[in-house]
C-alpha cells in the first residue's frame, strides 16, 4: 500500500490547488479523480457557460449560427483546461489515481476503477468533491427537453423558448444568456427575492434589465409538476403552485444542487455531515475528524472557483503549519455573476452595512457619465461604493455593467486592505478607462459626506452610438 502525506479527493479548483501547493512544499501527494476530465466544475460548467455568455453578449456573432461555433469551442476549451490541470499535477509530481474514492478509515482511501480496487493511505486527506444537481425524482430529466445544469451545455441549437427554474446565480446567468440569444425566457423562483447576498440596488437594476430584455419573471412560485411533450412539436408544460402554467420548448432545473459524496462512505472515517451531504468544518477547514479537511462546494456557499482554490491552499497551509495566508475572510473575496449585464461585488452591501450598525454614505458612478463607458455605448452600468461615514473606510464595492468582473479587482484591494475614500480619490487611472468609475464614485461619496453635490448623473441621450442592446 502506497503511503502519502496528503490524499486529495477531486481535481476541481479546490482539489487541484491544494494538491499542487502541498507538492510544491515537497510533500508526497496523491489526487483521486473519478471523471474522465480534470478540473471539475471549472471544466464542465464554468468554462462552457462563460463561452456561451461571451457569444451571447457579442453583437458580432450571428445568433443563428452561435451553437455551431459554441460546440467546437466548448470541446476545445474543456479539453484544454482539463489538460492544463492534469499537466499542473504531473509537473508538481502529484500521483494521479483515476477512479472513485471511498473511505476505508480516517487514513485509508480505496480507489475503485472498473473492477480494480487500490488502497492508499494518507496522513491527511482533503475532500474537494463538489456538487451535482439532485432534482426531485418526479422531474422527468431527459437531457433533451428537460434539463439540469449537467446536460444543458450539450444543446445543439438555441431553444425558441426556455423555462428556467431557480433564479440563483446560475439561473440568472442562463436566463440572460438565452434571452440575448433570442429565446423567449421564463424565470421561475420559489422565493420572492433573488441573489440575496448581492446589494439590493444592483439586483433591482439586473431585474429591470431582464424585464426590458423580455424575460418573464415568476417569483414566489413553486414547481408543482412538469409534463414532458408527447410529440416533437409539443411544448413542456410547467405547472406552478400559484395556479399559473408556463409552456416552453425546454425546461432547465438550476436549483437543488447537493453534494455528490454518497460514494465516499463517510461513516467509515467517522466524518459528520449535515443537510444535503454538506460537510461541516472549523475555521481551518478541518472536518469532525482533525486529519480530514473539506474545501470548495462541499462545505456550502458561495460556490465559486476563486473561493474553492484559496480554501484548498488555506487547508494546506494549516496542515503544513505555514504562516503564509492571512485569515480567510469571505467578505474580502469577489463574487462574479456573469449575467448580461455582468455583476461583481466585494464586501458589505448597503443593507448588510446598515444591519451591522454602520452609519454609511454611498458613492455612485455611472458608465454613461465617463468617457470609456460612452465610447462603449454602455447605458445601464453603475459602480456603487459603500463607505463608513465616520472612518471613511470603503466597506463594499458593487458593480453592474460590462467587465464588472475585471473592474472589481481594484475594489477587492480597497475592501480587503480597509482603504479610505481619500486613498480611492488619490488613485490615478488611464483615460479613457472604466476604472475612472472608482474616482467618480469616491467624489460622489465625498459629496454625500460634505453635502456639496455639484455633479449630476447625465441624462443626455447619444443617438449616433450603437448601444449594447441587441
Ligand atoms: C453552470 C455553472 C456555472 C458556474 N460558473 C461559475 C463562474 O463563472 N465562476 C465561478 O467562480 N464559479 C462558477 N461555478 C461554480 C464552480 O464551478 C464551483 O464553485 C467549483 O467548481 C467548485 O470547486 P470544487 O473544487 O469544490 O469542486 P468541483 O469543481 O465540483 O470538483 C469536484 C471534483 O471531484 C470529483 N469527485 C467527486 N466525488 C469523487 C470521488 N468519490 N472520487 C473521486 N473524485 C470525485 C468530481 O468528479 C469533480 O471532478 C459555476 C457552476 C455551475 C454549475
Amino acid at each position: 500500500m502506497k503511503k502519502y502525506d496528503l490524499i486529495v479527493i477531486g481535481s476541481g479548483p479546490g482539489g487541484e490547488k491544494a494538491a499542487v501547493k502541498a507538492a510544491y512544499f515537497l510533500k508526497k501527494v496523491a489526487l483521486v479523480e473519478k471523471g474522465p476530465l480534470y478540473g471539475g466544475g471549472t471544466t464542465h460548467f464554468t468554462i462552457p457557460s462563460k463561452i456561451l455568455k461571451e457569444m451571447a453578449s457579442n453583437p458580432e456573432y450571428e445568433k443563428k449560427n452561435v451553437f455551431k461555433e459554441f460546440i467546437v469551442k466548448k470541446k476545445e476549451l474543456m479539453n484544454h483546461h482539463s489538460q492544463m490541470v492534469h499537466d499542473n499535477l504531473i509537473n508538481h509530481k502529484v500521483d494521479i489515481y483515476q477512479g472513485t474514492a471511498s473511505f476505508v478509515d480516517a487514513n485509508r482511501i480505496e480507489v475503485s476503477h472498473d473492477s480494480e480496487k487500490t488502497i492508499i493511505s494518507g496522513k491527511n486527506i482533503i475532500i474537494a468533491g463538489g456538487l451535482k444537481t439532485l432534482p426531485p425524482s418526479d422531474i422527468p430529466i431527459d437531457g433533451k427537453r428537460v434539463h439540469v445544469v449537467e446536460t444543458i451545455m450539450n444543446l445543439k441549437e438555441i431553444p425558441s423558448s426556455i423555462c428556467i427554474y431557480g433564479a440563483g446565480v446560475i439561473g440568472c446567468e442562463y436566463a440572460t444568456m438565452f434571452a440575448h440569444l433570442g429565446s423567449k425566457v421564463f424565470l421561475i423562483n420559489e422565493r420572492k427575492t433573488t441573489l440575496n447576498r448581492v446589494d439590493r440596488e444592483i439586483v433591482e437594476i439586473l431585474l429591470s434589465s431582464m424585464k426590458s430584455d423580455g424575460i418573464d419573471l415568476h417569483f414566489g412560485a413553486e414547481l408543482k409538476s412538469i409534463t414532458p411533450p408527447k410529440r416533437e412539436d409539443d411544448k413542456v408544460k410547467i405547472s406552478l403552485s400559484n395556479g399559473e402554467t408556463v409552456k416552453a420548448d425546454m425546461f432547465l432545473m438550476t436549483a437543488k444542487r447537493s453534494s455528490q459524496l454518497a460514494d465516499l462512505n463517510f461513516a467509515n472515517a467517522g466524518i459528520k455531515t449535515r443537510d444535503a451531504g454538506m460537510i461541516p468544518i472549523n475555521k481551518y477547514y478541518q472536518t469532525s475528524v482533525p486529519n480530514i479537511y473539506a474545501v470548495g462546494d462541499v462545505i456550502g456557499k458561495p460556490n465559486l472557483v476563486n473561493i474553492a482554490m484559496d480554501q484548498g491552499r488555506y487547508a494546506v497551509s494549516h496542515i503544513l503549519k505555514l504562516d503564509d495566508m492571512r485569515h480567510f475572510s469571505l467578505s474580502n473575496m469577489p463574487q462574479g455573476i456573469y449575467t448580461i449585464p455582468e455583476i461583481s461585488t466585494v464586501g458589505l452591501s448597503e443593507e448588510l452595512a446598515v444591519n451591522d450598525g454602520y452609519d454609511i454614505v454611498i458613492g455612485r458612478a455611472y458608465y454613461s457619465d465617463i468617457a470609456r463607458g460612452i465610447i462603449m455605448g454602455s447605458k445601464h452600468g453603475m459602480l456603487k461604493a459603500v463607505i463608513d461615514k465616520k472612518t471613511q473606510v470603503i466597506l463594499g464595492v458593487h458593480i453592474i455593467g460590462e467587465q464588472a468582473s475585471e473592474l472589481i479587482n481594484f475594489g477587492v484591494e480597497l475592501v480587503a486592505n480597509q482603504k479610505t475614500l481619500n486613498e480611492m480619490i488619490n488613485a490615478n487611472f488611464n483615460f479613457p478607462s472604466l476604472h475612472e468609475l472608482y474616482k467618480y464614485a469616491a467624489f460622489d461619496g465625498l459629496s454625500a459626506i460634505t453635502g456639496r453635490r455639484m455633479k449630476k448623473h447625465s441624462t443626455l441621450e447619444l443617438v449616433s452610438i450603437n448601444t449594447t442592446k441587441r
